[in-house]
């Protein structure tokens, strides 16, 4: 495993994490968590991403019974939680958004359900415009004065809020964002790569991308249709299916055939390279990787191994394939 700085701050995250968002959403699913936690742990990964939207709260509280049961040191991992959609259906005004009401009583139930005394990473899962920017910081800074949270971050956020809530943190002498939790992958790249572009050098910011293989688009299982055991056939997910049966994912999944002999060439499968690509970029502190089975973990856990193969003339090669790269902002 290869550990990387997230941003400027002194956390050393491994490149390769684990997140539970589609994952772990009843009872039943703590001990396939343990084996899946243990697997992503045992190559190394350090950082287990949730959120208090995941299965409504559930993802947190079955993550948080396999660490207890798992019993690994607490200083050995980094746990985060995320806030603004609240944990309950039909949620009362106060029971969603980045008011610090909401985002002192988000940390104190992601605690309790992960069974931490602290989160390491907390996460504003998305902007909240109808909150002044300046009770978001402060109440992110209370957070970690009280040593309840260690950095704060945001989730899909403009480069112009992020701004804002760098020069807000300085006015006041708060405590700025340390990290974003982007998408990022070969399909996705506009943000990461242009909008957030000077971001990483003016406010060292760190991030935490999600969505590597876009859902599993990028692993080449969608390439003669959609198995019954994928993400694309759950309830919930129909969205998905419709993005990918779109004119748009239609030419996607005829990208992903071409790249599946870059992966044969290189002696690889398709979810390494698609998650190696993400790892090449120096701006990606860790790639959060999902997964529904053990064998997927210990397969993407792989994946730093085919960055090394990454030649330029590799990373050209899929570069014309995806035809995608995003044109820089005038002003960059
Ligand atoms: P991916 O795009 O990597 O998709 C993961 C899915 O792809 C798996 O659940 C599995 O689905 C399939 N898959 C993964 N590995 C393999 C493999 N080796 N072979 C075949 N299929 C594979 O990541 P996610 O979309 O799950 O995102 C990762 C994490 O990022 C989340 O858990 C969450 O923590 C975070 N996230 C954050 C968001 C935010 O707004 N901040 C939004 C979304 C995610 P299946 O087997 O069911 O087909």
């Amino acid at each position: 495993m290869q550990y990387r700085r997230l941003g400027k701050s002194g956390l050393k995250v491994s490149a390769l994490s684990f997140g539970s968002w589609v994952t772990f959403s009843n009872q039943a699913d703590v001990p396939l968590a343990k084996e899946m936690m243990a697997a992503a742990y045992d190559a190394g990964c350090n950082f287990f991403d949730n959120a208090e939207a995941y299965a409504k709260g559930k993802s947190e509280e079955i993550m948080g019974e396999a660490l207890s049961q798992l019993g690994w040191a607490r200083d050995a991992y980094i746990v985060s939680s995320k806030v603004r959609w609240g944990a309950v259906d039909n949620p009362k005004p106060t029971q969603v958004g980045l008011s610090r009401k909401h985002v002192y009583e988000g940390c104190y139930q992601a605690m309790a359900r992960l069974q931490v005394d602290y989160l390491d990473l907390y996460f504003c899962h998305r902007p909240d415009p109808e909150v002044p920017m300046e009770e978001i910081v402060r109440a992110m800074t209370e957070l970690i004065q009280r040593g309840l949270v260690l950095y704060w971050g945001t989730s899909e956020w403009s480069a112009q809020q992020l701004m804002e809530a760098y020069s807000v943190a300085r006015q006041y002498n708060l405590i700025p964002p340390t990290m974003e939790q982007p998408q990022y992958n070969m399909f996705h790249r506009r943000r990461f790569e242009v909008e957030y572009g000077r971001l990483y050098d003016v406010i060292g910011l760190g991030t935490t991308i999600w969505s590597p293989l876009a859902s599993g688009l990028l692993t080449g299982k969608y390439n003669d249709g959609v198995p019954d055991d994928s993400r694309l056939n759950l309830k919930g997910y129909e969205w998905l299916r419709e993005m990918m049966e779109s004119e748009e994912g239609q030419k996607r999944l005829a990208s992903v055939q071409e790249l599946a002999q870059i992966a044969g060439d290189l002696g690889t499968t398709m979810p390494k390279l698609a998650i190696a690509w993400c790892l090449k970029n120096p701006n990606v502190s860790t790639v959060i990787t999902g997964a529904s089975k053990v064998a997927q973990v210990e397969e993407n856990m792989q994946a730093l191994d085919v960055a090394d193969k990454l030649t330029d003339e590799v990373m050209e090669k899929i570069e014309g394939i995806l035809d995608n790269k995003p044109e820089p902002m005038d002003f960059q």
